[in-house]
């Protein structure tokens, strides 16, 4: 049986036609069942008699990026992990921070936000014409990197080992945003300082989780606001405990994190690097027949190794009325608004994200709604 086959296989009531995975994928029976039962025990023992052990979904979870259990905090969404983790990085005043013009709006508002208020000098560091990091515009003298491994808006994956291994020689401290690179591309190997990710996407996991994996976390770094969840009371400052707990919201969603767990233990079950390799065939084989329909055109390489499919429209159409009749054709796809990475997108472009197990004939049904 092939990876897609089994993928779907644990999901009963797959949505035909759902071609979002990179907005919010289908978690399986088996998530749902591990969400509903934490439920139904904090209601009958009481929410905290029923704390549940998250070593093992930490432990599942940092193996995907090569770290440990105590490197994981769980928060509620990406957005909220950066922020917790860029809101309490103690940096100099005068500080360089990197990144790039393709990077996530509402990473580029914190970066904007912190700057002005802690007086970091923001560097945008160029990119080649797909948008990839220029290596050699890492420059020592950063004091910190952010980069997105794939964007929101276009599916082209960064050099995240070699990024990874010029920010080491370099003594950067690398933040990679894994949020659509994590259940979904290699990430294992980029050695990044703290990795940002989210559950709903390629991990398949519930709604309403986020996380921060800190390998390597320093004296500089520490929550925004001191936590009783994540600090030790101490006069006359209080103290991080060590490890990520610090910044972890101990009050959140647990029934989701929980089911986030079940989620990453399918994806080592079906093995990373296959799922891998069939999401990177699916994106392939989509953007093969869809660039060009009606005059729309992919706006990434056509053979990049990732599902998540970009689409610039033809000028007699928007991705607002594509997106329309796709969903009257039963099809979900998705309308990625400038916001979502203001230096970059210049129009909406049309997102088409397959999850496993997409068939042939989904993708032809969306090529002919964009031929009209
Ligand atoms: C979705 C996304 C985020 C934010 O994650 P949320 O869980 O929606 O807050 C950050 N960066 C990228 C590249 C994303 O695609």
């Amino acid at each position: 049986m092939s990876v897609g086959t089994l993928w779907r296989a644990g999901r009963s009531e797959v949505p035909p036609g759902h071609l979002d995975a990179a907005g919010c994928n289908v978690p399986s029976d088996r998530v749902l069942d591990a969400v509903v039962a934490q439920l139904r025990l904090e209601r009958q023992r009481g929410g905290y008699a029923a704390v549940p052990d998250l070593t093992a979904a930490k432990s599942a979870l940092a193996e995907l990026v090569g770290a440990g259990p105590a490197d994981v905090a769980f928060l509620e969404s990406g957005t909220a992990a950066m922020a917790a983790l860029l809101g309490g990085w103690r940096l100099a005043p005068g500080s360089s921070v990197g990144y790039t013009r393709t990077e996530y709006g509402s990473t580029l508002m914190l970066l904007r936000r912190l700057a002005e208020q802690r007086d970091w000098k923001l560097l945008e560091l160029p990119v080649d014409d797909d948008g990839r990091l220029e290596l050699d515009g890492l420059r020592a003298g950063l004091a910190l990197m952010i980069l997105s491994h794939i964007g929101s808006h276009r599916g082209v994956v960064q050099p995240a080992a070699e990024i990874g291994a010029r920010c080491r020689a370099a003594g950067i401290p690398l933040v990679l945003d894994v949020c659509q690179s994590l259940g979904h591309v290699e990430v294992r190997g980029a050695g990044a300082s703290a990795y940002v990710g989210t559950s709903r996407k390629w991990l398949a996991g519930p709604r309403g989780v986020g996380f921060l994996i800190v390998p390597d976390l320093t004296p500089a770094m520490d929550a925004a606001a001191p936590t009783l969840g994540g600090h030790l009371w101490n006069e006359p400052l209080p103290l991080p405990l060590p490890g990520a707990v610090r910044y972890e919201s101990s009050e959140g969603a647990i029934a989701a994190r929980v089911g986030l767990g079940v989620a990453v233990l399918e994806q080592h079950a079906l093995g990373p690097s296959t799922v891998q390799a069939a999401l990177a065939d699916l994106g392939r084989t989509a953007r093969g027949l869809l660039d060009g329909a009606g005059g729309w055109r992919v706006a990434e390489p056509l053979d990049e190794p990732s599902a998540l499919v970009t689409l610039r429209p033809p000028p007699s159409d928007t991705a607002e009325h594509a997106a329309a009749r796709a969903a009257e054709a039963s099809l979900l796809v998705s309308v990625v608004p400038t916001s979502r990475a203001p230096l970059d997108l210049r129009e909406p472009v049309l997102r088409v994200s397959p999850p496993l197990g997409t068939s042939m004939e989904t993708l032809h049904t969306l090529a002919r709604v964009l031929a009209r």
